[in-house]
């Protein structure tokens, strides 16, 4: 149908647009509706190249032939290789990272990282080395997904996908200096010492070991159900302290029960659960980079030297000297 039968019989208006149309395409002339548009944006993925085709060749002047288009388009892309490397080259170019949400570039690196779904593969060397159980997942009930199969990644729910992302992100962070309770980076640490994890909503604590070997953690008030930050300030909370809290539970699967009363620990020297913990925040404020953790509007570092001040506080019956 072409746009006089379209238009006939419905309004003057259309009908006097229908005959200047027919009139400019007489004159070779273009309506203003029909100019092409400036913009390389496309919805079929033509682009430039659309526009490229859309335009009449102008006399004496041949357009570059297939072949040697292609040659310009890799001519620079490989300038652009050279000059930022084939990473960052990759990513400009044709690859997005896999399920991936761009905050800002004013947000830390570690939040970039954290806001990346996982690959497929990352998934399972994950679950190669630990099991999880998600029976219980505060963020299931929305039915949002945060990352799909379909793009390289899982199906995952926002929650899920923060789980493995901490997980990861153990293999990520980089220290300056051995940590002091294990002579092995913290991933492969974490590895050997995780079996499984059980995620469940009607424990008032969470615990372990039982079943043997088994980490159950609470997800009720977890921040990790409300934020992809590694703190949000909104919360002063985020998958920093889950980390903590898995790395902590961890300890305890490796034997290391509280040695004074129910919750805490006698010594610090004695590295169990509080004493990784502590540790830990130690690390995470002075022996990571600081470029990865500065973020604008919290303070990441200080997070974890606050959490090392209240393990002292309330989590040793005999007070660690501070060289310990
Ligand atoms: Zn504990």
């Amino acid at each position: 149908m072409n746009s006089a039968e379209r238009c006939s019989g419905r309004c003057k208006v259309c009908v006097r647009w229908v005959s200047r149309m027919a009139a400019s395409r007489r004159s070779g002339t273009r309506s203003p509706d029909e100019q092409p548009r400036a913009t390389t944006q496309d919805s079929e993925g033509g682009g430039l190249f659309q526009d490229l085709r859309r335009r009449p060749a102008r006399r004496g002047v041949r357009r570059p032939g297939p072949w040697l288009l292609a040659v310009l388009v890799f001519t620079a892309y490989m300038l652009v290789v050279r000059t930022i490397g084939a990473q960052n080259a990759q990513r400009l170019t044709f690859r997005q990272a896999i399920g991936t949400v761009f905050p800002s570039e004013a947000i830390a690196p570690v939040d970039r990282f954290l806001a990346q779904c996982p690959t497929a593969a990352e998934i399972a060397s994950v679950d190669e080395i630990v099991s999880l159980d998600f029976r219980s997942d505060p963020t299931a009930a929305s039915g949002a997904q945060a990352c799909r199969r379909s793009d390289g990644s899982g199906d995952l729910t926002p929650f899920q996908k923060r789980v493995y992302n901490a997980i990861r992100l153990t293999r990520e962070i980089e220290f300056d200096e051995p940590l002091p309770w294990t002579s092995k980076p913290l991933y492969e640490w974490f590895a050997d010492a995780a079996d499984s994890i059980v995620f469940r909503d009607e424990i008032s604590l969470s615990f372990c070991c039982s079943p043997n070997g088994v980490i159950n953690l609470r997800t009720r008030n977890l921040a990790i159900g409300e934020t992809d930050r590694f703190i949000d300030p909104n919360l002063d909370d985020g998958i920093a302290s889950f980390m903590l809290l898995l790395l902590h539970e961890t300890r305890h699967g490796e034997g290391y029960r509280h040695t004074c009363g129910t919750n805490a620990d006698l010594r610090l020297t004695e590295r169990g659960a509080w004493g990784v913990q502590y540790s830990l925040d130690l690390w995470m404020a002075d022996h990571t980079d600081p470029a990865y953790f500065a973020a604008p509007d919290t303070d990441y570092r200080g997070f974890f030297r606050q959490d090392a001040r209240r393990i002292v506080q309330a989590y040793f019956c005999l007070q660690p000297t501070p060289s310990a």
